[in-house]
């Protein structure tokens, strides 16, 4: 179902990358000038801008316009990974891009006023809050910020530098010391999302660092109660007797726990910072961002090239993706890049990063 692949071989990352259409200010300024990239939405291909005579061809598992709706967005980029999370496994949604081309956009807008403008994580959640029955499953969401190399609780944001668990048995990754919010409707999933976005933007202020040197991850945890349907196969269980004969038994297949999470993750910024200039905390900063978005970067290469060693633990940002990343998960990475020639430096580095899973 849905091109859903649970063989040895692990599921790489898909890649989608967006162009965002030019902004006021750059209508103004690059009047004159093409954008840097020109998109072929039917060949999903990109073209990268060298000079005026000569371009790069790069091909993406889609590519989406500065006319794509976030609707259609949330189709081609999210919905697969939703709809293998609700069917029992693990999944991941990330944006990665430079400041200002619109990963929050794409991931996190609530779209209150405008509903066709809704992004990512409210979509996701309205198709997971529709498939689950009420009393009976369970939907739970943490929002955390990593900043540093530190976690810390966005909905709770004096509880910081929170542990990463994994389970040694099974290898579950989880976050027990942030607060976990069981969810019944759309409206308070709509609410936490907001308290979220304010306590990121109250503990950046505090911090004097802009929340595009964090990352932002949605933890939801879907719990389902599998039961046989009217039609499926009896269960047929080979029923050992004392005498070392053995029988057939008929039975009713008994309910299972399904356990399956989905990381929606709205990555800090890629500009290379310019380290020369830096130093001290801000130079810190710099460096551990770049080490989580390398680790990351190195992770996804390393699926893409079925390389047994896929360096998970080298960052916390890739420790909390460990089992939503590969094997069995889905990820899917939406890479959002601006028009600007003027930025065609970073948009180059940012599609690069979107190559290297392909
Ligand atoms: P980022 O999170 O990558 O720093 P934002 O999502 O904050 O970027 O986007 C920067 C600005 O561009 C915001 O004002 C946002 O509303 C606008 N924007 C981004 N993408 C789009 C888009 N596809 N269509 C219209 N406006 C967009
Ligand atoms: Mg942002």
């Amino acid at each position: 179902k849905n091109g859903f692949d649970t063989t040895a071989v692990p599921n790489r990352v898909r890649v989608a990358v967006r162009l965002r259409p030019r902004n006021a200010e750059e209508l103004v300024a690059d009047v004159d000038f093409a954008d840097c990239v020109e998109i072929q939405p039917e060949l999903k291909r990109l073209k990268l801008r060298k000079n005026n005579w000569d371009c790069e061809t790069y091909q993406f598992d889609e590519v989406l316009t500065e006319t794509a709706s976030q609707k259609r967005v949330y189709e081609v980029v999210a919905k697969p990974v939703v709809e293998s999370v609700l069917e029992g496994y693990n999944g991941t949604v990330m944006a990665y891009g430079q400041t200002g081309t619109g990963k929050t956009f794409t991931l996190g807008k609530l779209g209150e006023e405008d509903c066709s403008d809704r992004g990512i994580m409210v979509r996701a959640m309205e198709d997971i809050l529709a498939d689950i029955k009420p009393g009976e499953d369970t939907v739970t969401v943490s929002y955390l910020q990593l900043y540093m190399e530190s976690v810390q609780d966005l909905l709770a944001p004096e509880r910081d530098n929170i542990a990463i668990t994994e389970d040694p048995k099974t290898g579950d990754v989880s976050v027990p010391g942030a607060t976990q919010v069981q969810l019944q409707d759309q409206s308070s999933f709509v609410r936490l999302l907001d308290v979220g976005e304010a306590n990121r933007f109250a503990a950046n202020t505090k911090l004097n660092t802009e929340s595009s040197r964090s990352h932002a991850i949605l933890l939801v945890q879907v719990k389902k109660t599998v039961r046989a349907k009217p039609g499926d196969r009896e269960l047929i269980v080979l029923n050992e007797n004392g005498n070392g004969s053995s029988q057939l038994v008929k039975g009713i297949r008994a309910p299972t726990i399904r356990r399956s999470k989905l990381l929606i993750v709205d990555l800090a910024g890629s500009e290379r910072v310019d380290k020369s200039g830096l130093e001290g905390h801000t130079l810190e900063e710099a460096k551990s961002i770049n080490l989580s978005l390398t680790a990351l970067g190195k992770c996804i290469n390393a699926l893409a090239e079925n390389s047994p060693h896929v360096p998970i633990r080298d960052s916390k940002l890739t420790r909390m993706l460990r089992d939503s990343f590969g094997g069995t998960a889905r990820t899917s990475l939406v890479v959002t890049i601006g028009p600007s020639p003027q930025h065609r430096g970073e948009t180059a580095s940012t599609i690069m990063f979107g190559q290297r899973a392909m």
